[in-house]
This record gives structure tokens, C-alpha cells and sequence, in this order.
């Protein structure tokens, strides 16, 4: 005890001694204090190839003063009714043959969250998001729970159910195989998925406020129930009013593990480039050892962005930019 007692004054000792030394040293490390992002002028951001045509409609909208709230919503009910495989109805049914969709969407000013998860027969995934935030203190509701709150606020219901999501799902049912979720983690092997899009857009308006979301129907033939990484905050997307916002796509199951979004945004906060920030979330799950797809595309308020993507070798994942100057459809590398 005696011992140890002096052992630990020595280690004091020794500790006070370096400690002397480190004023120097720690004051030379200190990081710089981030310079303030400049506020920015309107812009809409939104992925894959979707981005052209949500952008289209969420521009006019944002050049007339419209919120980025709306802006969002409505970029985003568009891709929603598209009735595109990967988002919305009519796409990617779960191992039972149901379509459920997961979405997001987060409003600068307040911070505030609404989400719904493995939404079911209720189309605008986003909208029903956007009631949760402003009709609840809740920011997710899931399931059929969601659905009986739709209704609440006024949605109709209606199947999700359609022409490609019936042959889809009778194409992968003749295998008579459970759901791939059921193999092993995606390390040390490529996650095999044959595909998955979320769409994720972000936009900033002319008062200066910032809305990000997004929507998918998430993983073919996922185990029912099972809700990805969209409607989680951090994971799917995320935004800070006075930073700038980022979204993600691609396996959600491992990538809501590493909050990409948040993380990139929070790299952004410290003063990283947004095109470094998005590839430091994504490196972090590479540097984990997943073998998945996946990717993020970030914006800061001021309008600069970037993105970065792991996996999808052939497929060519990209974001599209529109602000007063035109669209500029951005491929990742
Ligand atoms: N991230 C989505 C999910 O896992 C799907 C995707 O974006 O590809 O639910």
C-alpha cells in the first residue's frame, strides 16, 4: 500500500514534470478556431439520378422564397411518386412481398426531427416525416403504428403494392431462399446486395434556413420489420443550421453503426472541407472492414460540397447541385 502510494507520487511526480513541459507544446497544438461559415445564398441539393428532375421542382420554389421545408418535402414527394424501384411505392418488397418505406426530415432553425420507419400503405413517406415533427414531440413513430398516425393526419391509405414490386418479389420467392440479412456480416466479404437507393436532398433558402431529408424503401427483401439507416438522425441524414447538411445512401444496416452524416457534419462544424469531411465518414467504415456500398453527399451552407462513396464500383452514384447558377450533376469517384 506504502508502495503504491509512492509509485503513484512518483508517476505525480514524473507526471508534473512533463506536464511542466506541455504549456509549449499544447498551446502549439491547439487547433485554430474554425473560421464562421458564411451564411449562403439558396441552393438544393439532391442524390442519385434523381437529383436533376427533384431539384426542377424544388428550385422554382426556392427562388419564389418558398421555405426549405417545403422545398424539401416536395423535391422529395416528387421522387416519392415517380414510382422508381428503390424509393417510394410500387418498389423493393420485403421478405414477405410488403413495401415499406423509411424517411427523415430535420428543420434547421429548431433542430427539429420527424421520421417514420417501416411505414406501410401510406405513400408520402416524407410528408407523414414532417407531421411527426410538427404535430408531435416525437421524432419517430414506426410500423403500423405509423400508419394509424398517418391517418390521424389525414393521409390516405393505400397499398404499396405494384407491377414491379409483385415481379420482384415472385422472381426472388421461386429461389425459396430467406432474406440475405440472415448471412454474415459484410467483413472480409462484399455485402452482395444487388441494389438500394435512398433518395437524400438538402436545401438552404433565402431567409437562410436549412432543411435536410430523405426516403427510401429501403433493402430488397429485408426481414419484415426491419428498418434502415434513413429515418435515424445521423445515420440516413443529418443537418446543423449553422454548419450545413449531409445524407447518405447505400447499406444502411452497417452504415446507421457509424452516423456518417452526423459525422461529416461534425467535421464540417471543426473546419474541414466538405469534400474531406464526406470521405473521412466514409473511410471510418472502411477502416472498420466492411465490404459494403454505400455513399454520402455533403453540403456546407455557404453551398460548397462534396461526396464520397465506398463499393459500387459499376454504379455510378452522384448528387446534383442546383442554386441561381444552373444544375451541376456531380459524379462521385
Ligand atoms: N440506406 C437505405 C437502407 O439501407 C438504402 C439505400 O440507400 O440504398 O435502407
Amino acid at each position: 500500500m506504502a508502495d503504491d502510494k509512492a509509485i503513484s507520487r512518483r508517476r505525480f511526480a514524473v507526471g508534473a514534470a512533463g506536464l511542466a513541459a506541455l504549456p509549449v507544446a499544447a498551446e502549439a497544438a491547439k487547433p485554430a478556431k474554425p473560421a464562421p461559415i458564411p451564411v449562403g445564398k439558396p441552393f438544393i441539393l439532391t442524390t442519385w439520378d434523381f437529383g436533376p428532375g427533384a431539384n426542377a421542382i424544388g428550385w422554382p420554389m426556392l427562388a419564389e422564397g418558398k421555405s426549405s421545408l417545403d422545398v424539401v418535402e416536395a423535391a422529395i414527394n416528387h421522387v416519392e411518386l415517380l414510382g422508381d424501384y428503390w424509393v417510394g411505392a410500387d418498389g423493393v418488397p420485403n421478405e414477405v412481398g410488403e413495401t415499406t418505406l423509411d424517411a427523415m426530415i430535420l428543420w434547421g432553425p429548431t433542430h427539429d426531427i420527424g421520421a417514420v420507419g417501416c411505414l406501410k400503405r401510406v405513400k408520402k413517406a416524407i410528408s407523414v416525416a414532417r407531421k411527426v415533427m410538427e404535430e408531435t414531440q416525437h421524432t419517430l413513430i414506426v410500423g403500423d403504428d405509423a400508419t394509424r398516425f398517418a391517418a390521424r393526419m389525414g393521409f390516405t391509405e393505400t397499398s404499396l403494392t405494384g407491377p414491379k414490386s409483385q415481379a420482384a418479389f415472385a422472381k426472388w420467392a421461386e429461389k425459396g431462399e430467406r432474406s440475405d440479412a440472415f448471412g454474415p456480416e459484410p467483413i472480409a466479404r462484399d455485402d452482395r446486395l444487388a441494389g438500394h437507393d435512398t433518395v437524400g436532398s438538402i436545401a438552404l433558402d433565402a431567409a437562410g434556413n436549412l432543411t435536410v431529408g430523405c426516403s427510401t424503401n429501403g433493402r430488397e427483401f429485408k426481414i419484415p420489420g426491419r428498418v434502415g439507416d434513413s429515418p435515424i438522425p445521423g445515420a440516413g441524414a443529418y443537418g446543423d443550421q449553422a454548419v450545413g447538411g449531409a445524407v447518405a445512401t447505400g447499406n444502411g444496416d452497417v452504415m446507421m453503426r457509424f452516423l456518417p452524416t452526423y459525422h461529416a457534419v461534425e467535421l464540417m462544424r471543426g473546419g474541414m472541407h466538405p469534400q474531406a469531411a464526406a470521405e473521412a465518414a466514409i473511410k471510418r467504415i472502411e477502416d472498420a472492414g466492411y465490404r459494403i456500398s454505400g455513399g454520402i453527399a455533403v453540403i456546407r451552407r455557404d453551398g460548397v460540397h462534396g461526396g464520397a462513396k465506398t463499393g459500387w464500383k459499376d454504379n455510378p452514384f452522384s448528387y446534383s447541385v442546383q442554386t441561381a447558377s444552373g444544375n451541376v450533376k456531380v459524379p462521385v469517384a
